[in-house]
């Protein structure tokens, strides 16, 4: 009598803990189901920086990017054809171009050394294709966007004071104008 009622009180047990451990899997899994379906839904924290924003600085690349979603509601497709170079990329484009136009003097009309260029500072975006850059020149600063040269119609410079202004500076005959 009294081993039947241990015997009854074991399994009663046994069957306690299956049932426990049952539960505690089947939370575990609807715990996993929900993890994945949270994973699915999340959204990007912080959208990753578009590749060819990357390096400006922070005020050229969110002109640019307002001045991009503008166009884009005018139906005109804009892009960066060029944004920040390193100043080793720099280099190598200034070198190039001392070697096609055969003095430092004359490349500078068309790519500034390292130092002074303003696409290794991050300021500095060329856009395209053309109809782009007519646009963006037509906005006269209304985006912190100016283009600076006459001789390079996709280059434009980013400053707070064009924008500020409402009004781009006027434009300089090419690159040898930087001081
Ligand atoms: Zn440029």
């Amino acid at each position: 009598m009294n081993v039947n009622r241990t015997t009854k009180t074991s399994i009663a047990i046994v069957i306690m803990l299956l049932a426990g451990a049952a539960i505690v899997a089947a939370l575990a899994v609807r715990h996993d189901q929900a993890a994945v379906a949270a994973q699915q839904a999340e959204p990007a924290v912080a959208a990753p920086v578009p590749r060819e924003v990357a390096g400006l600085t922070p005020g050229t690349r969110r002109a640019y990017l307002r001045a991009a979603e503008a166009a884009e509601t005018d139906g005109v497709e804009m892009h960066i054809t060029s944004g920040h170079r390193t100043r080793k990329e720099q280099l190598a484009e200034f070198q190039e171009a001392v070697d096609r136009y055969g003095s430092a003097e004359q490349a500078r009309k068309f790519v500034l050394p390292p130092d002074k260029s303003a696409h290794v500072k991050g300021l500095a975006v060329d856009v395209g294709p053309r109809p782009a850059a007519a646009w963006l020149e037509d906005t006269n600063g209304k985006y912190g966007l100016c283009r600076i040269y006459t001789n390079e119609w996709w280059h434009f410079e980013y400053s707070s004071r064009y924008a500020r202004e409402r009004r781009c500076p006027p434009l300089k005959p090419d690159a040898t104008s930087v001081p």
